[in-house]
Formats: structure tokens, sequence, C-alpha cells
């Protein structure tokens, strides 16, 4: 008999929208090339900016539900869940004061500033080419 439990668990409609967010603009960019809707290069790359974008809410929200099912299910007396892993030696650390999900939240934000860095330099660097004109 095939096991019927959900490997996603409570966080199977989190990791549809996110599908369905890439599903959306990756159908936007197909019909901007096809030409049935804007075909101009500006709303291509605005659009593939975003599938980008859609694309990293969904590897973040992936990572996140294999951290959460994979949590230690202690609750604490405020009623905040242990945010360490399940069978982990030590105390109980509370949901975002355990040093392996702060690390992970400043490296998500350090690769968010540097995305945002190199847009900008790209988009800089394209109207300073624009404005060089032949
Ligand atoms: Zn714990």
């Amino acid at each position: 008999m095939i096991a019927t439990t959900d490997c996603w668990g409570p966080y199977r409609s989190g990791v549809e929208e996110c599908v369905a967010a890439c599903e959306d603009l990756l159908g936007r960019l197909r019909r901007s090339l096809a030409g049935e809707i804007a075909g101009d290069r500006l709303y291509f790359c605005d659009k593939a900016h975003g599938l980008r974008d859609a694309a990293q809410a969904l590897v973040d929200r992936a990572d996140d539900i294999e951290w959460w099912l994979g949590a230690c299910p202690e609750t604490m007396a405020d009623g905040a869940g242990c945010g360490r892993a399940a069978g982990h030696p030590g105390d109980h650390r509370r949901d975002g004061e355990c040093r392996e999900q702060q690390l992970l939240a400043a490296a998500r934000s350090q690769a968010a500033t540097s995305r945002r860095q190199a847009d900008r330099l790209a988009w800089s660097l394209l109207a300073v080419r624009a404005g060089a004109g032949p």
C-alpha cells in the first residue's frame, strides 16, 4: 500500500503559492516572447527579475519547511517553539534565537543585498551604455 501522508505537511499551500507565482511569471515571459502580450525587452527583463525573486522565495520556503519539519517539538512556557533541530543536545532555544537560524537569516539578508546591488549596477551600466550613443 502506498503511504498517504503528505510529505509537505501543513506547509503544502505555502509551497503551492510559491510555485504558482513562478508559473505566472514564466507564463508572462513565454507570452511576451510569443508576442501575445508586451513584447518589449524591458517588460521581459522586469518579469525575468520577478521570476528570479519568486524562485528565490520558493527555495527559501522549501528550506524553511525542512527546518520546521525537523524542529524540536518542545514548546516554551510562553508558547514559543524551540527553533533547534529535533533531538538536539543542550538547552532549548526559542524560534529565531538559535545560532543556526540567525546565521541562515544573515546569509539570506546578505544574498538579497548582493542581488539588489548587482541589479542596480547592471541598470546603471545599461543607462551609461544607452547614453553613450553610437
Ligand atoms: Zn528544543
